[in-house]
């Protein structure tokens, strides 16, 4: 089955259309590995080097993909979209515009907008897109979802590593959904059979902008972190809630997208922080990882406040920029390691 490849830089694209079109929805995250030289033919270096390197693997291989559709999401999304619709060689390209609020009207929007992304799906390639198809896609994604939260709640319980939880989620928003299906089965069974959390492990919530590559875990594991709860869209905010029932499917994912965790480029400050407080009051942390990426600016500008609040409430937070690069970065895991020192000396003392 031939991939729609999507920008998305939160949880905004309502992936159940691609779905019901009869693609495999494929979530662009770039490969860090690669030197972003192609994508900075066309964008300053200031700008946010995650997206940069989705544009890198855009003009590399756009022609694996049926279409490319945009999900609106913060600034960058924009521009990009401007950019590659004359540099990306794609047949199809769309624009889908996830407002941001959630107001009455905007819910009135977001209904025009999937009608009109059924439209050009349709014409683009002689196909029909029925509710029934929609509610199966909804059905699937459900299926995914429930299957993600059952595998994420054993990071607290069990020894899993960082780096396999964010494979595992990468896997979900890459990979063809029947096969996700298949294999989520395979890893809860393999995770339930791991040995207990280790006890020389630290647990911690995880906040801010995505990590889309596993290098970055690692980092956090030499430093004795195990991250145990997130709401990062390459995490929990992919799967923390369900597409509820409705008759008109389209109701369905309106109310979905338009109620998932906020990340940073939606407001409220408030809301985002209310599935933070949610999370932290079902899962028992020893401390909040705060991070965001070089020239991420939603996600720098909304730590002030949301960490201060965090730390109100008595959290221990620490907060790193950090680079887009997979090598190991010594001076944030220096910090990172200091801070889980101050932490055992405060337990001790
Ligand atoms: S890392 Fe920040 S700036 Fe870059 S795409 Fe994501 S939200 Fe936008």
């Amino acid at each position: 089955m031939k991939k729609i490849a999507y920008f998305d830089s939160s949880h905004e694209m309502p992936l159940e259309m691609i779905m019901a079109a009869g693609f495999t929805p494929y979530k662009i995250l770039g490969d860090v590995h690669q030197s972003n030289d192609p994508a900075d033919k066309y964008l300053s270096s200031f700008f946010c080097p995650a997206a940069r390197s989705w544009l890198t693997e855009a003009l590399a291989h756009s022609q694996d993909w049926a279409g490319i559709i945009f999900a609106q999401g913060c600034n960058a999304t924009n521009r990009h979209y401007d950019i590659w619709k004359v540099h990306v060689q794609t047949p199809f390209l769309h624009w889908f515009g996830a407002p941001l609020l959630d107001s009455a009207s905007a819910k009135k929007f977001y209904r025009v907008e999937l009608q009109r992304l059924i439209s050009h799906l349709e014409n683009q390639f002689d196909i029909k897109i029925t509710s029934e198809k929609i509610k199966e896609a909804i059905g699937k994604s459900n299926e995914i979802k429930k299957k993600l939260q059952r595998l994420s709640a054993l990071r607290a319980q069990k020894d899993i590593p960082n780096r396999d939880y964010l494979a595992a989620v990468i896997k979900c928003l890459t990979s063809p959904v029947d096969e996700v299906v298949t294999w989520l089965d395979s890893e809860i069974t393999a995770w339930n059979s791991k040995p207990a959390f280790p006890v020389d492990k630290k647990r911690f919530l995880l906040t801010g902008g995505d990590i889309t590559y596993v290098e970055w875990m690692d980092t956090l594991e030499d430093c004795g972190i195990r991250i145990v709860r997130d709401d990062l869209s390459v995490g929990e905010r992919f799967f923390a809630t369900l597409i509820p029932d409705a008759n008109d499917p389209l109701d369905a994912l309106m109310e979905y997208y338009m109620n998932i965790p906020r990340p940073a480029t939606r407001p409220t400050i408030q809301k985002r922080l209310d599935y933070l407080y949610q999370a932290l009051g079902e899962t028992k942390v020893d401390g909040v990882l705060s991070q965001n990426v070089k020239f991420c600016e939603p996600y720098a500008y909304d730590s002030v406040p949301v960490n201060n609040a965090l730390k109100d409430r008595g959290y221990k937070v620490i907060h790193l920029e950090r680079d887009f690069s997979p090598a190991a970065d010594q001076q944030l895991a220096n910090r990172l390691a200091a801070f889980v020192e101050m932490m055992e000396v405060g337990n001790n003392g």
